[in-house]
């Protein structure tokens, strides 16, 4: 078995192993050279490069080639073009050119620009990004590339990712020059551990809001959930377990490393973390994680979740982005090390962080907004709207004391006696983890806990990856023009500390206490996607994406527009599946119920007989009380959405309407159809309800 995951693994890729092996060395050598330092690519290397790629590919069974890209949809796109080439023989060859792996032209109309470019300007572009493995899928090469218009603006998320990492490495080898360190180049890293949910699929077949839009609109609260903390690393039961196998097996063949996988804290719910690799290689293997996620669940007859919020009443689904910078020559520039007070180094990147996460606060928040999010950030199961930051009482320690001058070793660790003779006593970690905090220190990487389980991870590092360039950038002016270096670097983290501490918080991120405490503090607080929505375009925000050259002002205008619109027409999709579920499904079966429990009690009258029909009057009234008040419902959110949907002039104002008053009109009629569960019998009521989904496995 091991031999045998040691064959798969990245048996599909196009991946350093197969170059070597099949680059003469030349190409080979220019090639990675290009990729390890971010070089421009030669035009002839592509050429030999294509024709090794369309070999190899042949060999895996491939028909034809795609170019990869990621538009502003979150999901990724791809035309499928067949290698085959006339002869005039009347024969084909399978043809593939340098021309064909570096550029290609789709027809770009058809995917959200944002008022970018009007849709006669059809035309788009993409480039091959030789930083991430071509790989073969199905009977496809796929090949990762960049997108943008006819214009020249980016349409896609990978540019932005690839940019924002540029301007980090300049910015980062300035500050490592000043320490002396050989550094030649500086990478961020991620790590991203995906939650899901799987549900049986006849289930999810029965029912239309799961189908169009990923989470259940309706539900009663079952009468076991997640309360018994059973479910929680807990044993991986057969038809699960199977899935997960099969899932690792196809990850691998792709040379994602996934490496662990366990249940969840909900019913249902379950996780899988890769090894980490570069943010841009993470963030394409993540959006190919969550297709085959999707993928091998039909193969087993069950459907992979990747909504935020699939079920009310017990937790939703998040992205823990792991993330740090590294050197080419393999430093982790966020490892503390055993004397972290003198690291200094280490204190500058630690420094650095802070203050970008407190001065850009809004841009975080808004780099995980979604209306899907929306139901989790908040709701005491993730982490709050709020960004802060955990250290630990180490690094706290340490930082505190430096605001006012040297800080003194101390020593945090100890040891935990097991008092049991065969068991090792083990060394304790100098902090806790703290699994409420959005922004967490663990070790040697910060972990950003707030971004949705289905979104692509390339918006938050790129808004990561600029605003700490941006700090860096601050620092290495300063430091730079200084004197005295050592003396100048006190200050630097001295005056970092006085001025960001606020954003430091070690205690319990669910509590009230917090709430109130951040308030006071001044940091921000946004609640939902359409108030975070507007930061994107405030002066000082723009300022920081054009300065480091990550997006353009009307780029950034365009994904303005774009977040808006998508979060109208998600919510818009929600309401008329509720209406259509409301009136095609549950109130025909409350009639069917209503008219059983009448036939009932005239039949028994009609018996003659002193017998009682009080219970089934009783509960025909509740039902007749609670159809009242759902018709109403169905009435009054069909009012909102009609307001909403007419609203239409100012698009900032349409998507106040749909968060404000649609959303509470959904709200309401939810209220009542579960009322309505829980009152008409299970054969009649239309759908699978929240106890089979959650516990059918
Ligand atoms: P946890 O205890 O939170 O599960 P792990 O050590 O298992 O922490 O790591 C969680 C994720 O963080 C994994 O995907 C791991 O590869 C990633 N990770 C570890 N080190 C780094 C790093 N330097 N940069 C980015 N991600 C990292
Ligand atoms: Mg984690």
């Amino acid at each position: 078995m091991e031999n045998h995951v040691t064959e798969i693994y990245g048996s599909n890729v196009f991946n350093f192993a197969t170059m070597r092996a099949r680059l003469p060395k030349v190409t080979y050598k220019s090639l990675k050279k290009t990729i390890d330092e971010g070089l421009a690519l030669d035009e002839s290397v592509a050429e030999v490069v294509a024709s090794a790629m369309k070999d190899w590919a042949l060999e895996k069974g491939a028909t034809h080639f795609t170019h990869w890209f990621q538009p502003m949809t979150g999901i990724t796109a791809e035309k499928h073009d067949s290698f085959i080439a006339p002869t005039e023989d009347g024969k084909v060859i399978m043809e593939f050119t340098g021309k064909d792996l570096v550029k290609g032209e789709p027809d770009a109309s058809s995917f959200p620009s944002g008022g970018l470019r009007a849709t006669f300007e059809a035309r788009g572009y993409t480039a091959w990004d030789c930083t991430s493995p071509a790989f073969v899928k199905g009977s496809t090469l796929y090949i990762p590339t960049a997108f943008w218009s006819y214009t020249g603006e980016v349409l896609d998320k990978k540019t932005p990712l690839l940019r924002s990492m540029e301007a980090l490495n300049k910015q980062a080898l300035r500050i490592l020059k000043l320490f002396g360190n050989p550094a030649t180049r500086v990478t961020t890293t991620v790590g991203p551990e995906q939650e899901y949910f799987l549900v049986d699929r006849e289930l999810w077949s029965k029912r239309k809001d799961l189908i169009f839009t990923g989470r259940t609109l309706f539900g009663a609260k079952p009468p076991k959930g997640q309360e018994l903390e059973d479910h929680y690393f807990g044993n991986i039961k057969e038809r699960v377990s199977d899935y997960m196998k099969d899932l690792d097996t196809e990850l691998w063949k792709l040379g994602i490393a996934a490496k662990t996988k366990h249940n969840e804290v909900a019913p249902a719910q379950h996780e899988l973390a890769p090894i980490f690799s570069t943010s841009n290689i993470a963030t394409d293997h993540n959006q190919l994680t969550m297709e085959i996620m999707q993928k091998v669940a039909i193969k087993h007859n069950l459907t992979c979740l990747l909504h935020e919020k699939p079920f009310a009443g017990v937790n939703g689904s998040g992205k823990h982005n792991n993330w740090a910078m590294s050197t080419n020559e393999g430093q982790n520039l966020l490892e503390p090390g055993s004397t972290p007070h003198e690291n200094t180094q280490f204190l500058i990147f630690l420094c650095a962080v802070i203050k970008a996460v407190d001065d850009y606060q809004d841009l975080l928040r808004l780099s995980v907004a979604s209306a899907g999010n929306d139901h989790r950030l908040g709701a005491n199961e993730a982490p709050p709207a709020i960004v802060s930051v955990f250290l630990g009482d180490q690094l706290t320690d340490i930082l505190l004391q430096m605001e006012n001058g040297k800080a003194k070793e101390k020593n945090y660790s100890s040891i935990f006696e097991t008092g049991v003779a065969c068991l090792p006593n083990l060394p304790k970690d100098a902090t806790d983890r703290n699994r409420t905090s959005p922004f967490a220190f663990t070790g040697n990487k910060f972990e950003f806990r707030m971004v949705g389980s289905s979104a692509s991870i390339s918006g938050c590092n790129f808004v990561l990856n600029t605003i700490v360039a941006e700090i860096l950038q601050q620092y290495a002016d300063r430091l730079e023009a200084a004197s005295d270096l050592p003396a100048e670097i006190a200050a630097l983290i001295s005056d970092t500390v006085k001025n960001h501490k606020r954003i430091i918080f070690n205690g319990n991120n669910y509590s009230e206490e917090w709430v109130e405490e951040a308030e006071r503090r001044g940091l921000s607080n946004l609640k939902s996607t359409v108030e975070c929505i507007p930061t994107f375009i405030s002066d000082k925000n723009v300022a920081v994406f054009v300065k480091h050259n990550v997006l353009s002002k009307s780029e950034i205008e365009s994904r303005y527009e774009i977040l808006l619109e998508n979060y109208i027409k998600t919510i818009n999709i929600e309401a008329l599946t509720m209406l259509s579920m409301a009136k095609t499904e549950i109130l025909p079966a409350a009639f069917k119920y209503s008219k059983e429990l009448s036939d009932t009690i005239n039949s028994v009258k009609t018996t003659g007989m002193p017998v009682e029909v009080s219970a089934q009057s009783t509960v025909l009234k509740e039902l007749s009380s609670v159809l009242s008040s759902f018709t109403s419902n169905i009435a009054s959110l069909k009012k909102a959405l009609n307001k909403a949907s007419d609203d239409s002039a100012n698009i900032l104002s349409q998507a106040e309407a749909y968060s404000k008053s649609v959303i509470s009109a959904m709200e309401g009629l939810r209220t009542d159809a579960d009322k309505l569960e829980a009152i008409i019998p299970k054969d009649i009521y239309p759908f699978p309800t929240y106890a089979e989904l959650l516990f059918n496995i």
